[in-house]
């Protein structure tokens, strides 16, 4: 089962304690694809510019990645550049050039539309609402969003939360979009605003899983050393989507196996800069990891 996926395909530059990357591949999209790479075929929707390399077109590529939704523009590719704390949960915007995406209005080749499970990547609402648009018999939608939307386009974020089933979000964005401090309340008037259910990353912390009858909560793996943690929230939810497209089964019990799947996937991610760490990975050390996660949580045999 295909999934689709619109958002950012991007140049990062990043500053962590462990050094600094300039201009590598990065973006919400990109994470999200390759993540869900490894579970089920992906269909990228996004822009680029001129200056986007062959070679990192290549990296999509070699992982079977669909790219004809992914247009190429005049101008320059969307550019980000974050700074992280020593304690790597907090990271400052440091420069953030839309460039090739402001105005952008996507539009899915005809191979796309008939999709059953989507993700809207972190990308503007707009853009989020302009792709549910042209889907004809959508399964499953889950958004991500930040900050940045949260607070420059709230009535657009509004209306794409009553159209989606799982809304991914980390706990700072959860009380800004809500308005709640607390997680637990957070997640209740999220679950308001028209989601089934709302996932909340909450970085080396793990995630809790939210709907109006449970709740559901798994740690991140356990890792003696991150060392950049870019993309990790897409990288889970591409595990977690592919899972869902490769097992069928959005029962609770298969909403909780995709949860720490995506949890394998992000550990993974933030263990090398962007995404190298990723581009080496294989579909056997993800399942040895999750077998590892099994052993890791369980507390009552
Ligand atoms: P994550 O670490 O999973 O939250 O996502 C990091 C990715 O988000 C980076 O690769 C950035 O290129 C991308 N990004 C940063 N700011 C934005 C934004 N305002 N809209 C969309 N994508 C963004």
């Amino acid at each position: 089962m295909s999934i689709l996926v619109v958002g950012t395909v991007a140049f990062d530059s990043i500053e962590t304690p462990h050094g600094s990357a300039d201009h590598v591949l990065g973006g919400s999209a990109s994470y999200f694809a390759v993540a869900a790479s490894f579970f089920s075929p992906v269909k990228i929707v996004g822009v680029i510019g001129r200056d986007f390399p062959a070679e990192y077109m290549d990296l999509f590529s070699r992982r079977g990645i669909d790219l004809e939704g992914l247009r190429r523009n005049e101008g320059a590719t969307f550019h980000w550049r974050g700074r992280y704390h020593e304690d790597l949960n907090v990271r400052d915007t440091i420069e953030l050039h839309l460039n090739v995406l402001s105005g952008f209005v996507p539009r899915l080749p005809e191979s796309y539309r008939n999709a059953e499970y989507v993700f809207l990547g972190n990308i503007d609402p707009a853009m989020q609402i302009e792709v549910l648009n042209q889907l004809r018999q959508v399964r499953l939608v889950a958004c991500d969003t930040m900050d940045h939307w949260i607070q420059g386009s709230a009535g657009e974020l509004r209306k794409v939360l009553g159209r989606i089933e799982i809304l991914i979000i980390n706990d700072s964005e959860a009380r800004l979009l809500s308005g709640e401090h607390n997680i637990v309340r957070a997640a209740r008037a999220i679950l308001k605003m028209g989601p089934k259910a709302v996932l909340i990353k909450r970085g080396e912390y793990g995630v809790l899983q939210f709907t109006d009858s449970s709740v559901f909560a798994t740690p991140a793996y356990p890792l003696e050393e991150v060392f950049d943690p870019t993309g990790a929230g897409d990288s889970f939810a591409g595990g977690f989507l592919g899972q869902l497209a490769r097992a069928r089964d959005n029962s609770q019990g298969g909403l909780r196996r995709a949860i720490v799947y995506g949890s394998v996937v992000a550990s993974f991610t933030v263990e090398d800069f962007g995404l190298k760490r990723l581009t080496q990975l294989s579909l056997a050390e993800i399942e040895e990891r999750y077998r590892g996660f099994i052993e890791l949580t369980d507390f009552h045999t």
